[in-house]
């Protein structure tokens, strides 16, 4: 072949006699794709940040039933303009350095994947009204761990009630913490924020909003831009929304997201985010969970020849238990 494919022939080609042959092997390269990010997904259409522009764009044939989610990494072809009206193609979806998924509720267990790629999640809890939810603090920090994602506590409204007595709780699993209220500095949260992606998550009335206007003064206004390309508002369909920090990095707003259904995580992969217990573990009977309920547990022992510290194992195990909690976030 003496050409390179225009356009319009990766549109024949993508026509394909679908179960009759392979397509991988005869697949365009697509040489002329760019680099992009999905930064939120609607109704089968994406936004993505490609250096810098907010491109619309739909799935090419050949990725078929592939999931493209919020975090992505993509290859796209077409118009990348961003002009109004623009829509281009994505043709290959990168793999995945971390995947953030909740289950709808834990009864069902379809896997959704809210982010891709994000390496924090940043749990928003109020200090008081409305009071902090322990249980579903803990929720959260599951996923956390299953997604091999570095959790954060970000804990709100610290004029209205004292950090220590829920950071009691939190202390023996090393998990890191910022406080804030509103309009206090936020340089801490923005120093932990900087150069990563973090998904931000809680319940209404925290203040995330606030927060996430705070770190990010063009949110409403481009997500009020994005939405007029798709006419939908920002808490309809959409459960996850990206947005650039402007010191570098990106925070990923949750607005749809009520629940964190646990049921796919697996408690032999939880204790992974746990190496010094993960370790204690190796002469575990096979299949134990390393609940409390457990009798020949590993962590017991550890506890019992004082190589464990039982608040840590005692935390864990909270965890472990939280996987079976009440879903509403
Ligand atoms: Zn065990």
């Amino acid at each position: 072949m003496t050409r390179r494919y225009t356009e319009e022939d990766q549109e024949h080609y993508e026509r394909p006699r679908r179960h009759t042959r392979p397509r991988t092997k005869d697949r365009p390269s697509y040489d002329d794709a760019v680099d992009g990010t999905v930064v939120t997904v609607d109704r089968g259409r994406f936004t993505l940040a490609v250096d810098g522009v907010r491109v619309m764009a739909m799935k090419s044939r050949p990725l078929g039933r592939k999931g493209v989610v919020v975090g992505d990494r993509v290859r796209v072809v077409g118009d990348v303009s961003g002009a109004e009206g623009s829509l281009a193609r994505i043709v290959e979806v990168a793999d995945r350095a971390t995947v953030l998924r909740r289950t709808a509720d834990d009864d069902d267990p379809v896997e959704r994947i809210v982010v891709a790629n994000a390496d924090q999640l940043v749990v928003v809890c109020a200090l008081a009204d409305p009071e902090p939810r322990p249980r579903l603090i803990d929720r959260a920090l599951v996923a956390a761990y299953d997604a091999g994602m570095a959790p954060l506590l970000c804990l709100t409204k610290s004029d209205l009630a004292d950090p220590e007595s829920l950071l009691s709780t939190y202390r023996s699993l090393g998990v890191p913490w910022v406080v804030t209220h509103k309009g206090g500095n936020l340089d801490e949260l923005r120093e932990r924020l900087s150069d990563r992606t973090s998904v931000l998550v809680g319940h209404s009335g925290v203040g995330k909003s606030t927060l996430v206007n705070a770190l990010v003064p063009e949110a409403n206004r481009e997500v009020g831009r994005v939405n007029a390309v798709t006419g939908r508002g920002r808490h309809t369909s959409t459960s996850a929304w990206m947005l650039e920090l402007p010191g570098g990095g990106w925070i990923v707003d949750t607005p749809g997201i009520r629940s964190f259904g646990l049921a796919h995580v697996q408690p032999e992969h939880l204790i992974e985010a746990f190496p010094d217990l993960d370790e204690m573990t190796e002469d575990c009977p096979r299949g134990c969970t390393h609940g409390a309920d457990e009798p020949e547990c590993g962590l017991d022992e550890a506890i019992a020849e004082g190589q464990a510290d039982p608040e840590r194992v005692e935390s864990f195990r909270r965890l472990l238990a939280a996987r079976y909690d009440a879903t509403a976030l």
